[in-house]
């Protein structure tokens, strides 16, 4: 099984979770500028999170010739019959860098949810992994969900994406006022990437 994996993803943000995920148990987690990037994005065509990690596993695998881990993650709202889904990333339209998207998404997630009662107000977020060996050939898939509520205002600066509005019922704040570990230690990324390393026989 591999001890070096690259993870398929153009979010610095990401990369960093999932090194400080598997770093520990052993594994060397490279980012594809590591290996040689920018290669070709995938359209991400899938209606699913699997979908979509399984299509990025296998075309960076093949791009790079490496064992290639893809994340494919988003938030769901009930209250919003699981908006944004697959297109959190670019739920508020895909131009600009990826700070201005994510002020718009995080902009577009208040205007909906205003007025929603604290009751209608379940969320989570949701990833899924797929690990490809370097023919392209799927090896595993795993998922993990990190369930919260939309909170009444954004609260936080740690993390990313729609962390200020993840509020977390039990800790009493936001996922992004957790540090890095608390939050690698409960998240969705956390979860499915841990599952990964159990099925590559890694352990903690
Ligand atoms: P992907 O790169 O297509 O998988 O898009 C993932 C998007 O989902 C990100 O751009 C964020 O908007 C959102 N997202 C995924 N994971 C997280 C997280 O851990 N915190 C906050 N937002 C997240």
């Amino acid at each position: 099984m591999p001890r070096e994996i690259v993870v398929a993803t153009g979010n610095p943000h990401k990369v960093q979770e999932i090194r400080a995920i598997l770093g520990p148990l052993g594994l060397v987690v490279r980012s594809l500028q590591d290996v040689g990037g920018p290669f070709p994005e995938p359209e991400e065509t899938g209606r699913t999170f699997e979908a979509n990690a399984r299509i990025k596993a296998i075309a960076y695998a093949k791009a790079t010739g490496c064992t290639v881990l893809a994340d494919d993650s988003g938030l769901e709202v009930d209250a919003l019959g699981g908006e944004p889904g697959v297109d959190s990333a670019v739920w508020a339209g895909a131009h600009g860098a990826r700070a201005e998207r994510d002020a718009r998404n995080n902009a577009r997630l208040a205007e909906r949810m205003h007025g929603v009662p604290a009751e209608r107000r379940a969320a989570r977020f949701v990833c899924c992994m797929c690990l490809a060996d370097a023919s392209g050939q799927v090896l595993a898939q795993t998922r993990g969900t990190f369930e919260g509520r939309i909170g009444q205002t954004p609260r936080g600066g740690n993390g990313f994406g729609y962390d200020p509005w993840l509020w977390l019922e039990d800790v009493g704040c936001s996922a992004a006022e957790l540090d890095a570990a608390s939050k690698n230690a409960r998240s969705h990324r956390g979860q499915a990437a841990r599952a990964m390393a159990s099925v590559l026989g890694v352990r903690a």
